[in-house]
């Protein structure tokens, strides 16, 4: 296989998780009785230019399905983020009604509804019918595709240009990374801003967040790889911010390579320190494998000592990265009867590969288990809020990573 962005042959595998169902693809009852399908799933790093990417092995279509189950709008935290975000580019960018704001992979509408209330033209680019449907409810016009440059060109040609254009989690999602980004070159106007998050490579390393690798998630972005991508499609990339969403995100914001605007200290501060974080050296990314395995094992001796015990361990935050960790650890509904979540749309699914139920977070107060193990570490402390009467009747939260600790 070929680097997805530079086309230099891959030689390094910076993390092996064996074979594992997409993340997302929650099970129904009638689906337990069916075969499950298992990819690969396996990541490489580019030695010339850093990118790190899942081995191809699947259609980006086969994973998106049309009941994909992840809402935006379920977190609280995230909500408020999107608020915060909408309220600084309004002010920043000076946008009234005759601006346009594009957002891709805009799923609920969580971040657009703000940009509506506002006044301001929006679209929004997503296609998850599910979240789409959900947008289109609250007034944000949608376009039902696939984003990448043929779809960039034609919004340009119909004059569709935008003012902003936002992608929050979304670069790291596309498998034509190339593609994707010359989309946002062909639909921003000449003066115009992007602004993407995705989660940072070098906390991904630091902390050792392997859970957050799972099919959905083609490439695992530096700054240094993203500013390339970026030069390489004519853009460039002006400023940088870091974000604490998903255990530590890049907001970065681009523009065209020719724009007038200065490049700020933020980027090259961040290079420099992406280099001294060793994300330019291949033996960075060779010492990855033990260091998720020795998470894998530890959660398991302690899920196994807690059974010995008899203890109740249940998991709350059916996550794609609950799945990523669930299933390299091969762990069961022995070891972890169910999973709570306060999405509706996945309460009586099974989680895909350990087939784990899904409730309601109801179901933890009557069961008062010993243990609660929160899958989606990045919300711990919402989820310990929301849930502090649990606490007070003497259950204890844990999280598994970046090591398993009691909270
Ligand atoms: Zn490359």
């Amino acid at each position: 296989m070929n680097c997805r962005h530079c086309g230099s042959p891959l030689q390094h595998t910076f993390l092996d998780l064996g074979f594992a169902p997409p993340s997302n693809a929650y099970l129904t009852v009638d689906d337990l009785k069916r075969p499950e399908v298992y990819y690969p799933l396996k990541v490489k790093v580019c030695d010339q230019c850093w990118l790190v990417q899942t081995e191809d092995y699947a259609q980006a279509g086969d994973l998106f399905r049309a009941d994909y189950a992840y809402f935006s709008s379920t977190s609280s935290s995230w909500l408020a983020h999107a608020v915060r975000y909408a309220e600084t580019m309004l002010q920043e960018l000076r946008l009234d009604s005759s601006s346009f704001v594009i957002e891709v992979a805009s799923n609920d509408g969580y971040l657009l509804k703000n940009f509506v209330a506002a006044g301001i033209p929006c679209l929004g680019i997503e296609p998850t019918k599910s979240t789409a449907a959900a947008a289109e409810q609250l007034g944000i016009p949608v376009l039902r595709e696939f984003f990448g440059e043929g779809l960039g060109k034609r919004l340009s040609i119909e004059g569709k240009q935008a003012d902003l254009v936002v992608g929050n989690n979304v670069l790291a999602h596309v498998p034509d990374i190339n593609d994707f980004v010359l989309g946002l070159k062909a639909v921003l106007k000449p003066g115009g801003i992007i602004t993407l998050e995705f989660p940072h490579l070098m906390r991904l390393i630091e902390n050792t967040l392997f859970d957050t690798v799972y099919h959905e998630h083609f490439s695992y972005l530096s700054l240094y790889t993203v500013c390339r991508i970026f030069a390489a499609a004519g853009l460039r990339v002006w400023k940088v911010e870091e974000l604490p969403t998903h255990g530590g995100s890049l907001r970065v914001f681009g523009c065209h390579a020719d724009n007038a605007r200065f490049t700020e200290d933020s980027v090259a501060n961040l290079l420099g320190e992406e280099a001294l974080h060793g994300l330019q050296r291949t033996e960075t990314y060779l010492g990855f494998q033990s260091r998720a395995d020795k998470i894998k094992d530890d959660l398991l001796a302690f899920l196994i000592e807690q059974k010995r015990a008899g203890k109740k361990v249940v998991a709350y935050g059916a996550a794609a990265k609950g799945n990523t960790l669930l299933n390299y650890a091969g762990v069961k509904p022995d070891l972890l009867p169910f999973v709570c979540d306060a999405a509706e749309s996945k309460q009586g699914k099974f989680m895909p590969g350990s087939h784990i139920p899904i409730l309601g977070p109801g179901k933890m107060v009557t069961e008062q288990p010993d243990y609660v193990l929160i899958l989606p570490w990045n919300i711990a402390e919402e989820v310990q809020q929301q849930n502090s009467a649990l606490k007070k009747s003497g259950s204890r939260f844990v999280t598994a990573v970046p090591e398993i600790t009691i909270l």
